[in-house]
């Protein structure tokens, strides 16, 4: 779905819990997984920008079946307190097929938490509930430029405005900077002809509390024309980012930066970085 006039639209959608059988387990890379989901209950399953992304519902370790939310005119109903609760974290649609009945998720393979760890198990005929994506906010097609910016956690909706756009407007100007553990951790991107994509090594170091990201974006120089920059990965990476950005005197409309994850963190909430 488009837009022009680099207007940002929201749309909204409405929120139904799903629970979903995986169909299908690649190894993208040796820490990434593409996990596909499927089930009659991808019926009506909408999503139409980049960054949409959805809570995913995980089983308690050793559980086959999540807990799911229970909805009510208000939203989720909290569950009682002393009562099993549903775990979620936030992941992005990476490639939707209503056709196909397919939902791919790509997973950043860490030990750290519930939702790494049940991606690295994860086999065909598992479950795991799906709620969302609540709306997208559409970023059009026809900014002059895209800035698009992170580390592995971006790298799905990075990956997904690559391949968009090299459908939508292939003649578009994008300058794309991933960072990663390593060259075994490099995607092949499907993406517009004039794209500069630059990958970062972190060479065997922890993600988060990295600067490399910031460095290699303060040596951004803001093209000519109106652009969109658009950059995700850990909180405290992006802080001096957010910093630099906001220096270039950038539309505030025209840049998002938001946290992934936080390290040291559960469950990271992303909207606790707005700033
Ligand atoms: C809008 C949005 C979209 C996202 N999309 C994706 C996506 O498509 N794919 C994806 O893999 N992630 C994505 N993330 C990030 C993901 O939600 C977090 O990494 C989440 O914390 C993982 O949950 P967990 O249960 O594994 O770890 P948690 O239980 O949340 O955290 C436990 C520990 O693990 C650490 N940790 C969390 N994530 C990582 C990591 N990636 N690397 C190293 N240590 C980590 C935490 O700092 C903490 O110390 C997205 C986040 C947001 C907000």
């Amino acid at each position: 779905m488009s837009s022009t006039q680099r207007e940002i639209r929201v749309l909204r959608y409405d929120l139904r819990p799903r629970l979903l059988q995986v169909s299908k387990v690649d190894r993208v890379t040796p820490r990434t997984a593409r996990i596909t989901l499927t089930g009659p209950d991808l019926d009506g399953f909408q999503t139409h920008d980049y960054a949409d992304h959805v809570k995913l519902c995980f089983p308690e370790p050793g559980a086959a079946l999540p807990t799911m939310p229970t909805m009510g005119e208000r939203g989720i109903v909290p569950p009682p307190t002393d009562g099993p609760q549903p775990i979620f974290r936030d992941y992005t649609v990476r490639r939707f097929d209503a056709a196909a009945s397919e939902l791919d998720i790509d997973f950043v393979l860490h030990p750290h938490g519930i939702a790494g760890r049940w991606a690295a198990d994860a086999a065909p005929g598992d479950s795991l509930g799906v709620l969302g994506p609540r709306g997208s906010h559409l970023v059009p097609d026809d900014f002059d430029w895209y800035l698009l910016a992170g580390d592995e956690t971006a790298l799905p909706a990075i990956g997904r405005r690559l391949a968009e756009l090299a459908e939508a407007r292939p003649t578009a100007r994008v300058q794309a900077v991933v960072e990663v553990d390593g060259p075994a951790e490099e995607q092949e991107l499907v993406r517009p002809p004039d794209t500069r994509l630059t990958w970062l090594h972190r060479d065997g170091a922890e993600a988060g509390g990295q600067e490399r990201l910031y460095q290699a974006l303060s040596e951004f120089t803001v093209p000519d024309g109106v652009g969109y920059v658009w950059v995700a990965g850990e909180s405290g990476d992006l802080k001096p980012i957010r910093r630099h950005l906001r220096s270039l005197g950038l539309d505030r409309r025209h840049y998002k930066v938001d946290g992934y994850w936080k390290r040291g963190v559960v469950n990271h909430d992303h909207h606790a970085d707005d700033a």
